[in-house]
């Protein structure tokens, strides 16, 4: 079992079942009006939009629960939703689907200093969690350059990462116990408080299953304390290969930097011009390497990793002589999104990860490709990690202009995979790279994640079509594909 091709529902049809939905969840908000349910219809992936049917907004688990099991019995699609801040178009509605939104979620429920944990709602935002937790001089470790706004239960949903996920781990390695909801309205918990729990590790299976499984009601999570003392080196190279040769050469060094992020030169010069932050724009290439710690630590480590840089070609290096210059060197990495939406009417955010040796080559085919598509793509990176976030630019008011960024980002992807890599670092797939992941994965690994899916959703009902790919698409993306001007050999066979 892995598909059913839905008809589209009449617009009386449509209609009645709003009507019903009202009825039936007479006790919760139901959105149904064209101006409420329109700010649904994406997530941060806009290019991607399908209006949904109706949003529903519960404030109880048993809520949850009753919604969950009148989408079962009405034979509903559903797709939980956090912030909508996803860039995979994970969280876009089905179509004539209902939209789950946790945005009621939002409480904090404790924060337990001896274990060194928070239990939180999933709509509570990533930051809140640091922000309720720093009176105790504690932190939540992963932190998206989308923590003001995105939810820890987005943050489940699609193993988040962020700056500071190379030494700390991404969310899998930062949430202990994870209660969720199935589409037949049982509860289910996963993990525990202590360290390990008996039995498989489905919380694993979970984390990263892009609202497929079940809908997250309660996360407990780790605390870190916060470190003494937190520097950052921003290194400058005049080319790409040396900066992505220093990268390697750091983590060779033995040594595991806080953070370890790159930007090329005309991100660089793009976030100069938003931010005004120092940035070196004769760079064509900076690295940001963070260290922390007790002060001794920090010290020996920042003089460390100068070295290294230094003997990888640096043409020069600024270490933040404070709290403040520390934020302002970060936040030209942090606010590179924004930047690149005053480059051009829109961007697309890949998200593919390849070995850390392969950053150069992987750079310069991203050139090659600019030119085959006519369209600029600057690229910014969580470099210790390999994982790669090249924005491509285009006007999304151009249809054709879409189709070719839409190609170029795929072409990219099937770059990493060919690099030794993966079609996705930590924005999930979604239904961005729902083609890439017949590329990456053969029929017998994709029919095997079918079997979780429904070892957890026998109706296939929630969040459907997103992350895992049918036979059905994979065979026709096989016919599309296109490499240098000719169809793949044989691109009819299910395999493609
Ligand atoms: C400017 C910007 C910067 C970003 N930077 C980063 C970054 O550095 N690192 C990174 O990893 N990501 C980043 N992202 C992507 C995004 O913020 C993350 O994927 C985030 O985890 C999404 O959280 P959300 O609450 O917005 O979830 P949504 O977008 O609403 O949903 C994401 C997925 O989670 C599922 N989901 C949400 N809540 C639940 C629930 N309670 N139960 C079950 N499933 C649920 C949805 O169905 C969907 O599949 C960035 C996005 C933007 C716009």
């Amino acid at each position: 079992m892995e598909t059913t091709q839905r008809n589209r529902l009449s617009e009386d049809e449509r209609v009645r079942l709003q009507q019903r939905l009202h009825t039936l969840w007479s006790d919760m908000y139901v959105l149904t009006k064209p101006e409420e349910v329109i700010p649904y219809e994406c997530d941060g992936l806009a290019a991607y939009r399908e209006v949904p049917l109706a949003v529903v907004l519960p404030e109880t688990e048993a809520q949850v629960q009753q919604v969950l099991k009148t989408c079962q019995q009405l034979n509903l699609p559903v797709v939980p939703r956090g912030a909508g801040t996803g860039l995979a178009g994970s969280a876009m509605p089905i179509p004539d689907g209902v939209v789950l939104s946790m945005a009621k979620f939002n409480r904090i429920l404790d924060v337990d200093l001896q274990s060194r944990t928070a239990t939180v709602q999933p709509g509570v935002r990533n930051l809140a969690i640091s922000e309720a937790a720093a009176p105790y001089q504690l932190y939540y470790a992963p932190d998206p350059s989308s923590q003001i706004a995105c939810t820890i239960g987005g943050n489940v949903a699609e193993n988040s990462g962020g700056v500071h996920c190379l030494k700390y781990g991404l969310t899998v390695n930062n949430v202990l116990q994870v209660r969720a909801v199935t589409i037949d309205g049982d509860i289910i918990e996963f993990g525990s408080r202590a360290p390990d729990s008996p039995g498989l590790d489905l919380l694993g299976v979970l984390i990263g299953s892009e609202g497929m499984f079940c809908v997250t009601t309660e996360v407990v999570v780790k605390l870190v304390p916060k470190p003494q003392l937190a520097q950052v080196i921003m290194a400058s190279f005049d080319d790409m290969g040396k900066a992505g040769d220093a990268v390697a050469a750091v983590i060779a060094a033995g040594i595991i930097p806080a953070g370890l992020e790159m930007m090329d030169g005309p991100a660089t010069q793009a976030v100069e011009d938003f931010l005004h932050a120092g940035y070196d724009t004769n760079a064509k290439a900076i690295l940001l390497c963070e260290s922390d710690g007790t002060p001794e630590e920090v010290a020996e480590e920042i003089a460390h990793m100068e070295e290294v840089l230094n003997g990888c070609g640096a043409t020069r290096i600024q270490v933040s002589r404070n709290e403040i210059e520390r934020l302002v060197f970060w936040s030209g990495r942090k606010n590179a999104f924004p930047a690149a939406g005053r480059l051009s009417p829109d961007y697309y955010c890949m998200d593919g990860t390849i070995p850390r040796r392969s950053i150069g080559n992987l750079l310069r085919s991203i050139e090659e490709m600019e030119q085959k598509y006519q369209l600029r793509c600057i690229n910014v990176f969580h470099a210790g990690d390999g994982n790669m976030h090249p924005l491509v630019l285009f006007n999304g008011q151009d249809h054709e202009e879409w189709l070719r960024a839409e190609a170029f980002g795929a072409d990219i992807l099937e770059e990493c995979v060919r690099l030794g890599g993966t079609v996705t670092g930590e924005h999930g797939v979604g239904i961005e790279k729902i083609n890439s992941m017949c590329v990456q994965y053969t029929e017998q690994e994709r029919d095997a994640f079918w079997s979780v899916k429904y070892a957890f959703d026998p109706t296939g009902l929630l969040n459907f079509d997103k992350a895992i790919p049918t036979k059905n698409r994979c065979a026709e993306y096989g016919k599309l594909v296109v490499r240098r001007g000719e169809t793949l050999p044989h691109s009819e066979l299910s395999r493609f």
